[in-house]
């Protein structure tokens, strides 16, 4: 066995299961719990997810990514309350020019990441409603300074935060490793059951991925 294979985390496999979804190709609906459904959607050349939660004919999307037309398809007839963002990178704010304009609604960012529209603040412990749902906001630093995590119930969108096999992306750089790792450690403090929805490709569950946390940690990426 490779150094590589004894590292990997068994990846999931692509089935609506694990919300596989393909760029340009149909939305996954989750099965919906009570009066809140979840819907996710890939958008753009970087395979972005955006999701969609809507309860009693309200909406808040996460992560204005990219494929503005698409993403206002998805909440046609919809009171879109906000669109929250996970992080600024590029590929995750393409579209909120055009849907800040379609839809007039708030965009809602950390502070730390810094939006190419006008946004709100959200920070750590905020809670964000949508119809009857309530949405809980985690600060978890480390992909950027102001990498968000938004909890409803049971169901983490992790931006690129928290992916099947690992954190996200920290360039080599060991402090910001440190940093994301400690956000992962809280995280992992939800139960296994819980479900990672992040900003590109396939869900994943925190039981899946918490025997690899530590290998994760001595790899330094
Ligand atoms: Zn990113």
């Amino acid at each position: 066995m490779t150094r590589s294979e004894k590292q990997a985390t068994p990846h999931p496999p692509a089935t609506a299961e694990f919300g596989y979804v393909k760029p340009r190709g149909p939305a996954h609906r989750y099965p919906p719990a009570a009066d809140v459904s979840v819907v996710k959607f890939s958008v753009g050349p970087y395979d972005n997810n955006v999701y969609v939660i809507r309860s009693d004919g309200q909406a808040l999307v996460i992560d204005g990514a990219a494929e503005p037309d698409r993403i206002l398809t998805e909440v046609d007839g919809l009171d879109v309350t906000a669109i929250v963002q996970t992080h600024n990178h590029p590929d995750h704010v393409a579209a909120l020019p055009r849907l800040v304009e379609a839809l007039g609604c708030p965009v809602l960012a950390h502070p730390g990441d810094p939006m190419p529209v006008r946004a709100d603040a959200l920070g750590e412990g905020d809670r964000l409603t949508v119809g009857s749902a309530e949405v809980a906001v985690m600060h978890t630093p480390g992909h950027t300074p102001g990498s968000l995590c938004f909890l409803l119930g049971d169901h983490l969108f992790t931006g690129d935060t928290l992916f099947p096999g690992g954190p996200g992306n920290t360039d080599g750089d060991r402090s910001a490793f440190e940093t994301i790792m400690r956000s992962l450690d809280r995280l992992f403090e939800l139960p296994d059951p819980t479900r990672v929805s992040p900003g590109h490709g396939l869900d994943t569950t925190l039981g899946r991925e918490r025997p690899y946390l530590e290998v994760w940690r001595a790899r330094g990426w």
